[in-house]
């Protein structure tokens, strides 16, 4: 089963994208997640990215595209796509890369909470990218360049949406009642 998970900064992806994986054997590739490593290790990626990150922009297409091809081949049994794809250019980038793997996205799921919760939610994580400015950058990004990602996935009719606002219990029932659909 080949999953993507869309949804704005804060939504709690990562949480249940943790129940996800262990849940259903699937391999998790979070671009934050590696682009974070890639920052800590200073790599030339995470050079170039580190500053995309701190300003709460996206980190340019090719760069991102690049860290996820190289590491797709690793997801043979499945994967959980989480934070990729952010544009409809990795949209249609990921839509090449696995159509040339004969291996299709079974679903897309939208996970959806409101603004003012999102806010709440990330101002109190304390991330270095989550302070008030950068995060309404984060914001404006996921708006502008993220969430035609849902017309694009409606229009391929692969699109789920999943109501993010409840206990994390409640919010993961949800995502297993349609995840079960695709076993
Ligand atoms: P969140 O979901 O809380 O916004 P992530 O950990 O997924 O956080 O991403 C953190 C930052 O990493 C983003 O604000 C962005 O700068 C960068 N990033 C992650 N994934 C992508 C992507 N697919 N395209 C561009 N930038 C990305």
């Amino acid at each position: 089963m080949r999953v993507v998970f869309v949804g704005p900064p804060g939504a709690g992806k990562g949480t249940q994208a943790e129940n996800i994986v262990r849940d259903y054997g699937l391999f998790h590739l979070s671009t934050g997640d590696a682009l974070r490593a890639a920052v800590k290790a200073q790599t030339p990626i995470g050079i170039k990215a580190d500053e995309y990150m701190k300003a709460g922009a996206l980190v340019p297409d090719e760069v991102v595209i690049g860290v996820v091809v190289e590491r797709l081949d690793e997801a043979k049994d499945g994967c959980l796509l989480d934070g990729f794809p952010r544009t409809i250019a990795q949209a249609e980038a990921l839509d090449k890369i696995l159509a040339e793997k004969n291996a299709p996205l079974d679903v897309v799921l939208e996970l959806a909470v409101p603004e003012e919760e999102l806010f709440k939610r990330l101002a109190s994580r304390g991330r270095a990218d989550d302070n008030p400015e950068v995060i309404k950058q984060r914001l404006v990004a996921y708006h502008e360049q993220t969430e035609p990602l849902v017309g694009y996935y409606t229009q391929s009719g692969i699109l789920r949406k999943i109501d993010g606002l409840g206990t994390v219990e409640e919010i993961y029932a949800r995502i297993q009642a349609v995840l079960n659909e695709y076993k």
